[in-house]
């Protein structure tokens, strides 16, 4: 290798050399239920309206900085309390490593649980902060004990909380929860990505807890391509995080897009309907496939451990099929020999319970 170029690899920090670039399959060509994206688009008449919107864009200028109008509709949409401020980001994932960057000194870790959403130890990791994932329980819920404990001995400056949790799919007990709030020494941030599929949440109880932040995004309920976030939180705070924000963040396509699908929101709260009422289906039929140990779900994906044949057998062939599904690529630890599937369409459904029926009797 030339001495210039060794120069500037040798300069990159070694935290970053070992990280292990995020993986997206490539699905073409495959029933896409690997990313939990909401299976359906838009109306025909909701499609020609929004092409109408955008060709109006003036994309010569900047964006509105702030994406105001577009704040206030989620704030409606997303019931934000009133004394409350949000900051946008593109996707959560920006707001993930805003946060970690308001905080980010030596000496300061970032927690959350294990295992858990993969994006909070790659940020802490961009940032050049500590990463400590403390283990859930044997059925996925929080281990009190465990988590008190490194609670005490890292006093994380962010604790975040994935509601419900990927991969896991369930939601936490809310008491435990509370009592993690109460005990933190920093910030909380509730993770509500699933929202539109668990149908619980903590934004109201904003008010009870000045260190509560509530994180939601528009991705899964069926807007992954615009890339939009939110974070709603105690003023002082939201103010800090807003500071880091690059200015125009939100693209103007991006704002124009969501103002317009937020004013049409009862067509993705009708997804989500189905979502859910497909979900019921697919766990119920899942749960009659022998071989299979099917965990419960709060969210739009289904995890599940293949007991008696090998995990990664069972994806290739799924995917051998025509669909392409997560595998989680764990030997050991809870997560062994999983797979996580997204709920699609009816048929997708039909489709994916053939082809890993197929996968576990026949092979
Ligand atoms: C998918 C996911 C996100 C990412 O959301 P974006 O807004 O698309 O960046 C955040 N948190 C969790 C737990 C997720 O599963």
């Amino acid at each position: 290798m030339n001495t210039p170029l060794k120069n500037c690899l040798q300069k990159i920090r070694p935290v970053i050399k070992e990280i292990q670039a995020y993986h997206v399959a490539d699905a073409s060509g495959l029933i896409k239920l690997d990313a939990m994206e909401n299976p359906y688009s838009l109306p025909a008449d909701l499609k020609v309206e929004l092409q109408a919107r955008i060709s109006m864009a003036e994309i010569n200028r900047y964006p509105d900085p702030s994406a105001s109008a577009l704040r206030e509709k989620l704030r409606q949409v997303m019931r934000v309390p009133e004394d409350k401020a949000l900051v946008l980001g593109n996707g959560s994932d920006e707001l993930i490593q805003m946060l970690a960057m308001a905080v980010a000194d030596k000496d300061v870790c970032l927690m959350s649980f294990d295992p858990g959403f993969v994006m909070y130890k790659m940020i802490a990791d961009f940032v050049g902060i500590k990463y400590v994932g403390v283990p859930l329980s044997e059925n996925f819920s929080l281990d009190m004990e465990r988590t008190c404990q490194a609670i005490k001995q890292y006093q994380p400056a962010i604790i975040f909380i994935a509601y419900p949790n990927n991969p896991s799919a369930n939601c936490y007990n809310e008491k435990d929860i509370e009592e993690i709030i109460l005990m933190a020494p920093g910030m909380v941030v509730l993770d509500e990505a699933y929202h539109p599929f668990a149908q619980t949440s903590f934004m109201s109880r904003l008010t009870e807890f000045d260190n509560l932040l509530v994180m939601r995004t528009v991705s899964k309920m069926g807007l992954a391509g615009l890339r939009l976030g939110l974070l709603c939180g105690h003023s002082d705070i939201i103010n800090e995080i807003d500071k880091i924000r690059l200015p125009y963040n939100i693209n103007v396509l991006t704002q124009i897009s969501a103002e317009f699908v937020l004013d049409n929101i009862d067509v993705l709260d009708t997804q989500a309907k189905l979502i859910r009422e497909e979900r019921e289906l697919l766990l119920e039929k899942m749960k009659a496939i022998s071989g299979l140990q099917v965990f419960s779900s709060q969210a739009n994906f289904i995890l599940f451990r293949v007991l008696d044949k090998k995990a990664n057998d069972v994806f290739e062939s799924i995917k051998q099929s025509g669909v392409l599904i997560k595998n989680m690529r764990a030997d050991v630890g809870l997560l062994k020999n999983c797979l996580r599937v997204t709920v699609g369409t009816p048929s997708e459904n039909l489709a994916f319970v053939d082809a890993l029926v197929k996968a576990i009797v026949n092979d």
